[in-house]
C-alpha cells in the first residue's frame, strides 16, 4: 500500500527548519500487518517536544524515520493472532509497546516494557518489523512503535488503546502521550496527596498536564514556572494558582510561596539545570519528579547530604508510570466528565507539508500543541 509520510531524513539540522527541511514528505510503501499487527488510519497526531528532541539530534535516534508517537485514528486492517482490536475501532497508540511478558511487564510497570524498549530504540516494531519502505526497497525506521506522521501506519497491536467513537482524534491523540506522561506522573510516580503543594517547570503539553494532574490530585497551591509568559494564561485556566517567570528568582519565589519549598516539584523540560532548580525548589522530606528527557551527556549535581538529612526523593516518571489500558480510559472518563479540559492544550490544526514550519512554532514556545490533522472522527464506523 502507498501512504505520504513526513520522513525524518538527518538529525541535527540547524534551525529555522522551515529553511533546513528535516522532514519530507515522501510516497512510501506500508507493509500489510504481520502477525500481532494492526493497520490504522491516522486521524490526527500532535506535535510533542520528543519529536522535536529526536529532529534537533538531543534524542538520538536512527535515521531515516516516519516521527510523531502521539496519534489516533481507526483500525483498518489486523494481522494473524491479533484479539485485542479489531477493524472498525478508535484507537490512541501507547508510544511504549507493551509485551505484557516481561518482568516489568509483569510487574505492573509497563512504561519500563524491556522489549518495548529496545524495539523503540531500534526504531522497529515489537516484531522486529520497520513496515515503511522506500520505493527502491530502502526499510525506514518507526518512532515509538507509531510513525503517526503518516495517512496509514502498522502497529504492534501491544501499542493500542481502544477510545470512545464519539471523541475527536485530535483530542484523543493527547491521551497517548501529553495527558498520559503529566497526569500519570503526578497521580502515578508522585502519588501526591490533597493539600499537598505542586510546582511544574515547563509549560509545554506534559507540564500543563501536570498542572491539571495537580488539580485532579487536590494539590494547593498549584505553581507553574516557564520562560514563556504566553503560557501563563491557559496555566492558570488548567488550575495553576500562582505563575512565575523562569528565572534566578524563581526558586526563592517559590520556596516563599510554599512556606519553604513544594512538597511535589516536576520537571517537564528535560535539562540538568532545571532540574537542579526543582530540586532546590523542593521542601524537607518532599519530593522531586523528572519528567522531561535531557541530553544523554547531561550530569545532575546536588548536594548528598540533603537527601538523607532531608529525607528527598528524587523519582523518575517514564510515560507516567501509566498502565496504558488502565489510564487511558481513565483520564479519557474524566475529560468527558469535565475533570480534564484537554482542548485547552490544543493550539492549531497543521498539514503533512507545514511540519517543518510547526515544529519552528513549536521551538519558539508560541503554541502548546499543534495537530497534524487528515480527520476528523465520526460515529460511523465502516
Ligand atoms: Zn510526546
Ligand atoms: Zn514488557
Amino acid at each position: 500500500m502507498k501512504v505520504s509520510a513526513a520522513v525524518l531524513t538527518t538529525t541535527g539540522r540547524p534551525a529555522p527548519y522551515r529553511s533546513s527541511r528535516p522532514l519530507v514528505v515522501e510516497e512510501l510503501e506500508l507493509d500489510p500487518p504481520g502477525p500481532g499487527e494492526a493497520l490504522v488510519r491516522i486521524g490526527a497526531a500532535g506535535l510533542c517536544h520528543s519529536d522535536l528532541s529526536v529532529i534537533n539530534g538531543v534524542r538520538p535516534r536512527p535515521t531515516p524515520m516516519v516521527l510523531g508517537h502521539e496519534a489516533a485514528g481507526v483500525v483498518e486492517e489486523v494481522g494473524p493472532e491479533v484479539t485485542t482490536v479489531r477493524p472498525g475501532d478508535h484507537v490512541v497508540f501507547s508510544f511504549v509497546p507493551v509485551c505484557g511478558t516481561c518482568v516489568s511487564c509483569q510487574s505492573g510497570r509497563p512504561a519500563l516494557c524491556e522489549q518495548g524498549a529496545a524495539a523503540n530504540g531500534a526504531g522497529t516494531l515489537l516484531s522486529g518489523a520497520r513496515p515503511f519502505r522506500r520505493s527502491n526497497g530502502q526499510p525506514i525506521h518507526h518512532h515509538l512503535g507509531v510513525s503517526g506522521f503518516a495517512e496509514r501506519t502498522v502497529s504492534s497491536a501491544a501499542s493500542l488503546v481502544l477510545v470512545p467513537d464519539d471523541v475527536p482524534f485530535e483530542t484523543a491523540a493527547l491521551f497517548g502521550c501529553a495527558l498520559v506522561t503529566g497526569v500519570g506522573a503526578v497521580i502515578n510516580t508522585a502519588r501526591a496527596e490533597p493539600g499537598s503543594s505542586a510546582v511544574v517547570f515547563g509549560l509545554g503539553g506534559v507540564g500543563l498536564s501536570v498542572v491539571m494532574g495537580a488539580r485532579l490530585a487536590g494539590c494547593h497551591p498549584i505553581i507553574a514556572v516557564d520562560t514563556a509568559p504566553t503560557k501563563f494564561e491557559v496555566a492558570k485556566r488548567l488550575g495553576a494558582t500562582e505563575v512565575i517567570r523562569a528565572g534566578d528568582q524563581a526558586v526563592e519565589a517559590i520556596r516563599d510561596i510554599t512556606r519553604g519549598g513544594a512538597h511535589y516539584a516536576f520537571e517537564a523540560v528535560g535539562d540538568a539545570d532545571v532540574l537542579a532548580a526543582a530540586y532546590a525548589a523542593t521542601r524537607r522530606g518532599g519530593t522531586t519528579v523528572s519528567i522531561g528527557l535531557p541530553h544523554p551527556d547531561q550530569r545532575l549535581t546536588l548536594p548528598a547530604l540533603g537527601i538523607v538529612a532531608e529525607e528527598r526523593r528524587l523519582i523518575g516518571s517514564y510515560m507516567g508510570s501509566a498502565v496504558p489500558r488502565r489510564d487511558v480510559p481513565r483520564y479519557l472518563a474524566l475529560y468527558q466528565a469535565g475533570l480534564l479540559p484537554v482542548d485547552e492544550l490544543h493550539s492549531r490544526d497543521v498539514r503533512l507539508a507545514e511540519l517543518n514550519a510547526a515544529f519552528d512554532a513549536l521551538a519558539s514556545g508560541d503554541v502548546v500543541r499543534q495537530t497534524l490533522l487528515f480527520e476528523r472522527s465520526t460515529t460511523i464506523r465502516p
